[in-house]
């Protein structure tokens, strides 16, 4: 059935999926078709269950169809859909969003993460006079065409790491450094620095599995900036609101001069943000010349969702259980791949984690994740499938928890695991001889 649904899919969308990372070119076989979701479970259309830990890749941490924010949203959307006016929910979410990240005193609200950066960017170019980007291999940014170089994620698992049809012209000012390599970053600002507009950068790598920052890294790229005169732009549309309360800038310790936001803020609706320093954002039309719009901004559906969202996250000890969950969940998987003779590193941020098939031990950066065994994630994708865990279709992407795993779906996901190992040791030997 699945096979059918996506034969008909790819009659008439490329690929058969409006977005390539939902293909399962990397780990064989046709995507699965959902039908619904409750709390960390996804059921398809043939009625299989799965848990899942893709959470429709982040926005998902309350858990599918979670009540309040469904609640919400029909109340909302039951007064109209959306008018191309101001919505006291706007104002609301913005004042959710200033409140819990310090350094976003203005928020311009998007329809998504790629809008999100892209304008950010604008804003940075046009707040400095300069031209030139700054950003880290293997991080992603959305799809315009001046971030898409060595944009990690889809475009990585695709081997397109930079896409035909980007103008040489449109990437021309986009510098490409090594994330974790704050020498690296030094060099290039010695060489540059006041060239450069801005640095952006996925302050946990979320786009090449999920990669932490190297103590220092990320306070180098904070201090070069102030130095050379340039913006720093923290790319948390994964992050923000999934590795702790107040993003990873909260988790840092670090301020970065613009903030770009999506998933989690929208709930499982289509949104995007970007904000900052209200001297920095008043420039944007129409308080100042900076032009940035959209249609559908704000729309009210996603303005209700990110803000149920928002207030499930409050819940007390809500990112304690996350965090505890995601030790229990790559512990265990750690155990199984050591039994099984598998080389295996984990990583995790409180509500997301990494996956590596490596040998070289602990990944950091690009390099280090494109080394990994794709053919040993397979194996082990299939199996857990096959078992009913929906993982990622690709060993280039971060894995997903929500407030609604427990620690029985932990547990048997670690059953799974066991047997996954098994087929991905075969594969690692089969790849090695
Ligand atoms: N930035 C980061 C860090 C992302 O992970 C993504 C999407 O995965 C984006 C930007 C683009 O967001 P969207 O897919 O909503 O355009």
């Amino acid at each position: 059935m699945t096979e059918a649904r996506y034969a008909a899919a790819c009659r008439r969308i490329p690929g058969g999926v409006n977005s390539p990372v939902r293909a399962f070119g990397a780990v064989g076989g046709a995507p699965v078709f959902f039908e619904r979701g409750a709390g960390a479970h996804l059921y398809d259309a043939d009625g299989r269950e799965y848990l899942d830990y893709v959470g429709a890749w982040g926005p998902m941490i309350a858990g599918h169809a979670h009540p309040e924010v469904l609640r919400r949203v029909r109340e909302t959307v039951d007064r109209g859909l959306c008018f191309g006016a101001p919505h006291e929910l706007e104002t609301e979410l913005a004042e959710q969003l200033c409140a819990r990240m310090p350094a976003l005193e203005k928020v311009r609200l998007v329809s998504s993460g790629t809008e999100a950066a892209m304008s950010a960017l604008r804003l940075a170019r046009a707040a400095t006079g300069r031209d030139r980007i700054l950003k880290f291999a293997g991080c992603y940014h959305g799809h315009a065409d001046a971030l898409l170089v060595a944009a990690g994620s889809g475009a990585l698992t695709c081997g397109v790491p930079t896409s035909p049809g980007v103008p040489a012209g449109a990437a021309a000012d986009t510098e490409v450094a090594r994330y974790n390599d704050a020498a690296d970053v030094e060099a290039r600002f010695a060489a540059r620095g006041r060239e450069f507009a801005a640095a952006i950068v996925e302050p946990v790598a979320g786009n090449m599995g999920c990669i932490l920052p190297q103590p220092g890294f990320l306070e180098t790229l904070r201090a070069l900036c102030d130095q050379h005169g340039a913006l720093l732009v923290f790319d948390e549309v994964m992050t923000g609101f999934r590795v702790g309360p107040g993003g990873a800038q909260e988790r840092y310790g670090l301020r970065p001069d613009l903030t770009v936001l999506g998933k989690v803020i929208g709930g499982g609706m289509p949104v995007g943000a970007f904000g900052g320093r209200a001297e920095l954002m008043d420039r944007l039309a129409p308080a100042g010349p900076v032009y940035q719009a959209g249609t559908l901004s704000g729309h009210p559906a996603a303005m209700a969702a990110g803000l149920a969202t928002l207030a499930a996250l409050d819940a007390p000890g809500f990112y304690d259980r996350l965090g505890e969950r995601a030790a229990q969940l790559t512990a265990g998987l750690r155990a199984h791949a050591a039994a099984a003779g598998v080389g295996f590193e984990t990583v995790e941020a409180t509500g997301m984690f990494g996956l590596f098939f490596t040998d070289r031990g602990p990944v950091r950066d690009y390099e280090d994740a494109r080394a990994c065994s794709a053919e040993a994630y397979r194996a082990f994708f299939r199996r857990m499938l096959e078992a009913g865990v929906y993982l990622a279709p690709s060993p280039y992407e971060a894995g997903f928890l929500s407030g609604a795993h427990d620690a029985g779906d932990i547990e048997r996901t670690l059953a799974a695991a066991e047997a996954a190992f098994a087929a991905a040791a075969a594969a690692q030997r089969a790849c090695r001889a």
